[in-house]
């Protein structure tokens, strides 16, 4: 029985070149699961105002019951409607990031001038810290994350997420499925419970059945997405995005009930 979807949002609910963007066959089968009891989290590398923005963007008809950001803050519901801080993890996600940035300094300089020297990638910072870098290709990001591989291993914990030509540094603790355990772990809802999707390498760690028994990916997902999902014995969708989502709804048997609802509306 799934209790808890935790999907990516670019590039699996949304598909930006698509039309629609959005399946309303598959938003009729999610407003379904949520009539019955499901609970929703998007699971995006967007940060919370940017998820909040898309949402409203992408027009969907209702809110996610939970807000996984920036590939590894949680949010939920406050009692005034806001998004909030789950529980305490966003904030010792936040200090262990001050105390990496801080270990990873003379690695990060080198990074910085790596990107000067080879102009392969521009790098992006916040206030002063440079938190992760954007590529012009995927082969320019293949040659950076090359770099990348063999350097961090200089800072222990320093990994980064990559998203098409973008990568966000982070500490190897906090990724998509490490927060989404930590959601599993504040709703009481085992792993079992638990279906995920997603399409590129930052939803690698969401997909290795660890964090949540049902996976699955659109038709649209990076190689190395498409094989962690059958690995884990889960769905490779033959549909892109949303609805390649709804084909993993059907295959898992989620959506028991949801035709014979849609003939009785009158
Ligand atoms: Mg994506």
């Amino acid at each position: 029985m799934i209790q808890l979807l935790s999907t990516d949002f670019d590039g699996t609910l949304v598909d930006h070149g698509g039309d629609p963007q959005v399946s309303p066959r598959f938003l009729e089968a999610l407003a379904f699961l949520k009539r019955r009891g499901v609970l929703w989290a998007v699971n995006t590398g967007r940060e919370l105002q940017h998820i909040v923005d898309g949402l409203r963007e992408f027009q969907f008809p209702f809110d996610p019951d939970y807000v996984l950001t920036s590939e590894r803050e949680v949010f939920h519901r406050g009692a005034n409607g806001c998004w909030q801080d789950y529980g305490d993890w966003n904030r010792r996600c936040a200090l262990v990031h001050q105390q990496l940035y801080s270990d990873a300094a003379p690695l990060l300089r080198d990074v910085e001038e790596y990107l000067r020297v080879h102009g392969l990638a521009h790098p992006i910072y916040e206030g002063e810290h440079l938190i992760g870098l954007a590529a012009d290709s995927d082969a320019e990001m293949d040659r950076v994350c090359d770099f990348l591989d063999r350097e961090r291993v200089r800072v222990p914990g320093f990994q980064y997420m990559r998203n098409s030509v973008y990568v966000r540094f982070c500490h190897e603790d906090y990724s998509k499925g490490t927060a989404l355990a930590e959601l599993a772990r504040l709703t009481g809802i085992g792993v079992d419970g638990i279906f995920a999707a997603g399409d590129h390498y930052n939803d690698l760690p969401m997909l290795d059945g660890r964090h949540a028994r049902w996976v699955a990916c659109p038709s649209n997902s990076v190689d190395a997405v498409k094989e962690a999902v059958r690995r884990t014995g889960g769905c490779v969708a033959s549909a892109p995005a949303s609805e390649g989502v709804l084909q993993a709804f059907e295959t898992f048997g989620m959506l028991e009930g949801f035709h014979s609802e849609l003939h009785r509306r009158p």
